[in-house]
C-alpha cells in the first residue's frame, strides 16, 4: 500500500466492479439516445454564481455542499454539484436554443462533488448520467422523462424502485401556497436555522427528514390543494400519459426535492433495499432556471440518475449483470520464436474484435496458464517451437479442458467461429 488513500468520501472505481458502473452508464444512456438526446460534457467547474442563483441560496448543496476555490487569478469557481445549471449555462452561451428546434435535448454522464457527511450511499464524489429537455412546456415531455429513466431502471432488471411523483406548481399558484405554508410553519417549534428556511424557503422544510420535524408536519397546507388550474390540468395530464405508458408511479404530496429551480412536475426514484440513501434518481420541471442565470423564458424539465446508488440497488436485489467477458481469448507462447509470432495473432484477433491478451513479462507455462484462467478468457492459444515447425497453434478450451492443434492461418477464423 502506499502513503496514500483516496480522499474521505471517495472510493475508485476498479475492476472488475467498474465494469457494472460502466454498464449502468450505458444502460442510462440507451433511452436517451433512442429519443433524440444529443451528448453534451460541461467542465467540472464553474464560477460558484452558477451554482448559487441557478441551484439556490437557500439550498443545502449551495449553503453547506459545494466545494468553492479561487484560482490563481481570483476568479471564484465551485466544483459542479450538479449538472442542470451548467448544462442550461452551455445550451444558453452556444444559443441552441435559437437554432428553432425547441426543445433542445441533451445529455450528460459525470461526477459530481458535494461536500456531504460520508455513508453508504452518499459520497463526496459521484457519478450521475442526466438528461435535459430545454425549451418547451409540453406534458408529454415530463412524461417521456420518466418513462426513459423508468425504462432504463427495468432494462437493468431493477424492481425493488418505486417512482414518487408531485406536481410544485407555478409561478401562479405557489406564492399563495408559499404564503400558506410559512404562516403555518410559523408556529411549529423549530430550530433557528429551520425557522431562517422558512422565510426563504418553506418548500425545503416539508423535505427536512428528522422525525421530530416530520412530526409537526401532519396538518401543513399541501400544494395538491393550491394548484391553478392550469398546474391541475398539466399535472393529470403527465399522470395519465405515464399510465398509457404502463409506467407506474405513487403521488407523493411531500415531494419537494432539494434544489431551487424546480416548478409544477417534480419526481424521484427510490429504492428499496438502500436504507436511508434511497433515492436512486430524481428529477423535474424547472421552468424558472434559465431566466434564473441571465437568459431569456425556457421551459424545461430534465432528471439525473445516480451511478453509484444504482450499482448499490443491483447488489441489494442479487442482479448480476450479463456483462461481456474482458478477455476472450489468451495467448500464451513458449520461446522467443512463438512470442513474435503469438504477438502478431494476437494484434490480428483483436483487429477482428475478439477481447485478446498475452502473457507479457516472459512468464513460464504454469504461470502464464494461470494468468489465462484469471482472465476469464474461454480460449488459451499455445504455441512452441514444435507447432510452429508444424504450422499450427494449440487451441486449449479453458472450460472443458479439450486441447487441438489448429492451422495457424485458420485459427483467427476458427476462434470467431467458435465464440460466436
Ligand atoms: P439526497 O436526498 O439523497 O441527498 P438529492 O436530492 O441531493 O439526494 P439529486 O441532487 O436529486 O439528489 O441527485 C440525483 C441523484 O444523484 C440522487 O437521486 C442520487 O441517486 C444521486 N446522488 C445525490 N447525491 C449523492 C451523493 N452524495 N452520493 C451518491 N449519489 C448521490
Ligand atoms: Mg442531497
Amino acid at each position: 500500500m502506499s502513503t496514500f488513500q483516496a480522499p474521505k468520501g471517495t472510493y475508485d472505481l476498479i475492476p472488475p466492479q467498474s465494469a457494472v458502473h460502466l454498464k449502468v452508464r450505458e444502460a442510462f444512456a440507451a433511452p436517451l439516445k433512442a429519443a433524440g438526446y444529443g451528448y453534451i460534457e460541461t467542465p467540472a467547474f464553474e464560477d460558484v454564481a452558477l451554482f448559487s442563483r441557478g441551484v439556490g441560496e437557500s439550498t443545502d448543496i449551495v449553503t453547506k455542499e459545494m466545494y468553492v476555490f479561487e484560482t490563481k487569478g481570483g476568479t471564484r469557481l465551485a466544483l459542479r454539484p450538479e449538472g442542470t445549471a451548467s448544462t442550461v449555462r452551455a445550451v444558453l452561451e452556444a444559443g441552441l436554443h435559437k437554432a428553432g428546434n425547441l426543445p433542445v435535448k441533451v445529455w450528460y454522464s459525470g461526477s459530481q462533488y458535494r461536500y456531504e457527511r460520508p455513508q453508504k450511499g452518499r459520497y463526496r464524489h459521484f457519478w450521475q448520467v442526466g438528461a435535459e429537455a430545454v425549451g418547451a412546456e409540453d406534458p408529454a415531455l415530463d412524461a417521456e422523462m420518466i418513462i426513459m429513466a423508468d425504462d432504463a431502471y427495468k432494462s437493468l432488471g431493477l424492481r425493488q424502485y418505486r417512482i414518487l411523483l408531485n406536481s410544485l406548481g407555478d409561478k401562479e399558484c405557489r406564492p399563495a401556497y408559499r404564503t400558506a405554508l410559512q404562516e403555518f410553519l410559523r408556529g411549529l417549534d423549530l430550530d433557528e436555522e429551520t425557522r431562517r428556511r422558512i422565510e426563504i424557503n418553506p418548500l425545503r422544510v416539508l423535505d427536512d427528514k428528522r422525525a421530530e420535524v416530520q412530526k409537526q408536519l401532519t396538518g401543513a397546507p399541501l400544494m395538491r390543494d393550491h394548484l391553478c388550474e392550469a398546474c391541475k390540468a398539466y399535472h393529470e395530464q403527465v399522470r395519465e400519459l405515464l399510465t398509457a405508458a404502463g409506467v407506474a408511479f405513487e403521488d407523493d404530496d411531500r415531494l419537494v426535492r432539494g434544489l431551487d429551480y424546480y416548478t409544477r412536475t417534480t419526481f424521484e426514484f427510490v429504492h428499496g433495499g438502500l436504507g436511508s440513501q434511497s433515492a436512486v434518481g430524481g428529477g423535474g420541471r424547472y421552468d424558472g432556471l434559465s431566466e434564473m442565470i441571465g437568459g431569456p423564458a425556457l421551459p424545461s424539465v430534465g432528471w439525473a440518475l445516480g451511478v453509484d446508488r444504482t450499482v448499490l440497488a443491483l447488489e441489494a436485489e442479487g442482479i448480476e449483470l450479463d456483462l461481456p467477458a474482458a478477455t476472450q481469448v489468451y495467448a500464451v507462447p513458449l520461446g522467443d520464436e512463438a512470442r513474435r509470432r503469438l504477438f502478431g495473432l494476437v494484434t490480428e484477433l483483436r483487429r477482428e474484435g475478439v477481447a485478446t491478451d498475452f502473457a507479457f513479462g516472459g512468464k513460464g507455462m504454469k504461470n502464464a496458464m494461470k494468468s489465462a484462467n484469471r482472465s476469464g478468457a474461454r480460449f488459451a492459444l499455445i504455441a512452441g517451437e514444435r507447432d510452429l515447425a508444424e504450422g499450427v497453434v494449440q487451441v486449449k478450451d479453458l472450460e472443458s479442458g479439450e486441447q487441438g492443434p489448429v492451422a495457424l492461418d485458420a485459427v483467427v477464423a476458427e476462434l470467431r467461429a467458435r465464440l460466436a
